[in-house]
This record gives C-alpha cells, structure tokens and sequence, in this order.
C-alpha cells in the first residue's frame, strides 16, 4: 500500500470512527455550523449550505463514479474524498458507498495546520472549514470537512486514471535509456522515446497542463514544445515542424500542440517525447497507454 493509499486508508477509517463517536449511522446527519459555500465562479455563495449529511448507496452493475456524482449533484471529487478511493476504476460491485448532500473534502489536521492556512491553501473562506471532531482549534488529527473545497486536479487525474497519453499514433524507433548516439556512436542517455510518424502528422498534449516552453530553431531539439502537468510532471515534443500553441496557455488532453517534423539535430523525420518528475526522465511506455 502506498503512503498515499495508506492515508486515504486512514482517514476513511478516523472518519468512520468519528461517526461512531458522534453517534451518527450511516444515514445520519450532523448538525455543524452553517457556512457559506463556494459557488462555481469562486465567489462566496451568499446563503448558508445545509448541514452536512450523507447517503449509504450500493455499487450496481455499470455504475461509474461521474455517474454517480451526476445523479446526485456533486463532484466526483467530493466523492473520491469521503470514500478515500485511490483509483476511480476500481469501484467494486456491491460495495456501499458514501454520497454526501453538499460538496467539498474531507481533511485530516496535520502538525501545524490552523483555521487560517488550511482556508488558504484550499481557497475556501475559515467559516467553510468544519470540525467533525475536535473543535475550535485545530489540532493534528482532527477531521475536518472543507466545505467547497476542490481536490487538486492532477491528483484528480490520476485517481481517475486519465494520466498520459500516446502523443502521436506511431511506433517507438528509438527506447528510452542508453544509447549510441546517431552522430558521434558514443554511449548517451536517451531522455525519452522516439516515435516514428510522417511528416505534418498531428501531435498532441499527453495529458491537461500548461504551456511553460515553445520555442523555435534549437540546433539540437529543433521546435520544441515543453508542457508543465501539475505534480511535478512535465513533457518534451521536440524536433517539430510547426508549433500551434503559445507558452502560458492551457491544454487539455489529446490537444493538438504541433506537427511532427524533422527540426533541430535528427537523422530524419521523428517525434521526440520525453516525460520527466520533478526533473528526473523516466520512460514514458511506463505511464502511457492508460487513458486509452
Ligand atoms: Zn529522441
């Protein structure tokens, strides 16, 4: 179990035994302070929410967790939160699952954390942060419900599986890892995997992010175009034969950002691709494939 598994675990169980110590069922309701909510824009919504409450349901055939969400009337992060789900495609059929009435997440108080930094970093105003234990002050352990509050929306991605896909259909003529160099014949480190694709073919966005680099006529990477993913993950297009997106701007997934070509220092026509974590490449056959 990995450490982010093991304190969703955690916090699914503190949760349920909150409940238990309040004295709430499954189908019980909490009686909390009310706070204003935040609406879509961001904006504080100008009525109080209702108390926090939730429903138990059963997992059925073809259920799918945006379909739940959809039913319901609340996002799928909401309820990849308060069931602490770590992979939205893992739903397993028959299992009971929480729907809360109102939006928001379910946070565990670490060291440090007070009213104030936790409203900060959630962008939610201190009244949306609730006690469902504990009270008043903050205090490591304690279990809050952040009313409004949205999940990260790279963590989201990957919980629901949608991480990297195969920026342009062709087929690797060059892996990741050493190799000779096409140049000089020495042994260097191929950060990332060529793919062999015509000319003019489309390239896209391996996953949402944001534009950070797209730039023209390097003598070794040609034009080249460098998106920043959330999580520490970035990609690398190089060698294009035109650029159609501009450093700063959004992309989503699958988005066209170029068109392969033969640009900067190559042997021919390729798509070099590159995905690196917090600085380090990896190979991209490892995360890839995923969302298709
Ligand atoms: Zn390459």
């Amino acid at each position: 179990m990995g450490k982010r598994a093991f304190a969703f675990a955690a916090i699914v169980v503190l949760f349920a035994a909150a409940m238990l110590a309040l004295g709430i069922g499954p189908r019980g309701s909490e009686r909390l302070e009310e706070a204003p909510a935040l609406s879509e824009d961001g904006e504080q919504a100008e009525a109080p929410t209702a108390p926090l409450d939730y429903a138990t349901i059963t997992i059925q055939r073809g259920d799918t967790l945006s379909g739940i969400a959809q039913d319901h009337g609340v996002r799928v992060d909401t309820l990849v939160s308060f069931n602490g789900i770590t992979d939205s495609r893992a739903l397993r059929l028959g299992a009971d699952i929480r729907v809360p009435n109102q939006d928001g997440l379910l946070y565990t108080a670490r060291e440090g954390d007070d009213l104030e930094s936790i409203s900060a970093r959630y962008a939610i105003p201190v009244e949306c942060v609730r006690f469902l234990t504990g009270q008043g002050r903050v205090a490591p352990g304690d279990i809050l419900f952040l009313a409004g509050a949205r999940m990260d929306p790279a963590a989201l991605q990957r919980i629901n599986g949608d991480l990297f896909m195969m920026p342009a259909k062709g087929s690797v003529s060059s892996p990741f890892g050493l190799r000779e160099d096409p140049f000089t014949g020495v042994k260097v480190f191929h950060h990332g995997i060529d793919l062999a694709v015509p000319w003019g073919s489309t390239v896209t966005g391996t996953r949402s992010g944001k534009v950070v680099a797209a730039l023209r006529d390097d003598p070794t990477f040609g034009n080249y175009v460098i998106i920043s993913h959330g999580e520490g993950y970035t990609s690398y297009y190089f060698h294009l034969s035109s650029i159609q997106v501009r450093v700063g701007q959004s992309v989503a997934q699958g988005q066209p950002i170029g068109r392969v070509g033969n640009t900067g220092a190559v042997t021919g026509t390729h798509l070099h691709f590159g995905i690196a974590r917090r600085g380090t490449y990896f190979n991209p056959l490892d995360v890839l494939g995923k969302a298709q």
